[in-house]
């Protein structure tokens, strides 16, 4: 069974712009997917889709052997990092983590708990007690991730997560997202425009071109082999 599913999914703006067309791809449990492709090629649509911020206009998504269409981002537990980080500028680096633990009232502990370890996966042990403001562009990125990762979420869904960030800090990024989602094993969809992500980070590409999924298989099958 798939973690993710989608099946001959289409999305036509009110605008009648048609931004996605007839997409079908299986993502299997655990697995790295990047949607790559330019500008506007229906990238972001697809992932709003996934999580729920955006309606399909046909076809169906399937979370699990759940068909969630219909289902509101809060019943889908998908965990999203944006680019922009989304961080609470008020709260340190602790309760930024924390915060969806919060939302469900997790007992002390083991938001102590929970917050420390997906800390240490992401060396922020040293920086719990400061406040965004005060973080580098890949410190920013790292609290947004130790929050995803405390939700405890079936999958993560990346959309351009590093485009804020110069190539140096890109390429350590690039290491530390791949390492961090096999240690936890979930499933990973990560939306990019840049080839060299493409090719060094997850299991699977999937190359869309004007809404249209063209091709889909390892950085091997698709750039080096003649
Ligand atoms: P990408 O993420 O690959 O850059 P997007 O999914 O953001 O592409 O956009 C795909 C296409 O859909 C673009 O041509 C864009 O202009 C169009 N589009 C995106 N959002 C809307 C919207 N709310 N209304 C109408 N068209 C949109
Ligand atoms: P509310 O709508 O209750 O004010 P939010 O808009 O912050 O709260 O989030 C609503 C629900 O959407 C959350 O309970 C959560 O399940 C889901 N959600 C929030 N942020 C994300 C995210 N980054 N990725 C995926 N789902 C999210």
């Amino acid at each position: 069974m798939a973690a993710i599913s989608m099946r001959n999914i289409v999305k036509r703006y009110g605008d009648g712009y048609q931004a996605v067309d007839n997409v079908s791809l299986d993502i299997a449990d655990g697995e790295f997917v990047i949607l790559v492709g330019p500008s506007g090629c229906g990238k972001s649509t697809l992932l709003r889709m996934i999580v729920g911020l955006e309606d399909i206009t046909s076809g169906d998504m399937m979370i699990g052997e759940k068909r969630v269409n219909k289902l509101a981002p809060r019943d889908r537990n998908l965990a999203m990092v944006f680019q922009n980080y989304a961080l609470y500028p008020h709260l340190t680096v602790f309760e930024n983590i924390a915060f969806p633990l919060r939302l469900r009232s997790t007992p002390d502990d083991e938001v102590r708990e929970q917050v420390n370890k997906a800390a240490a996966l992401l060396q922020l042990t040293e920086h719990l007690d400061r406040r965004p403001a005060n973080l580098s562009g890949g410190q920013r990125q790292r609290v947004a991730m130790g929050r995803a990762i405390v939700r405890q979420a079936d999958a993560f869904l990346f959309d351009e997560p590093l485009s804020n960030l110069d190539a140096k800090l890109r390429g350590q990024m690039r290491t530390e997202i791949a390492r961090m989602q096999k240690r936890l094993g979930i499933t990973t969809v990560y939306v990019t425009h840049d080839q060299t992500e493409a090719m060094t980070l997850g299991d699977r590409i999937a190359v869309l071109r004007k809404g249209v999924m063209q091709q889909v298989g390892s950085a091997r099958q698709l750039y080096e082999e003649p």
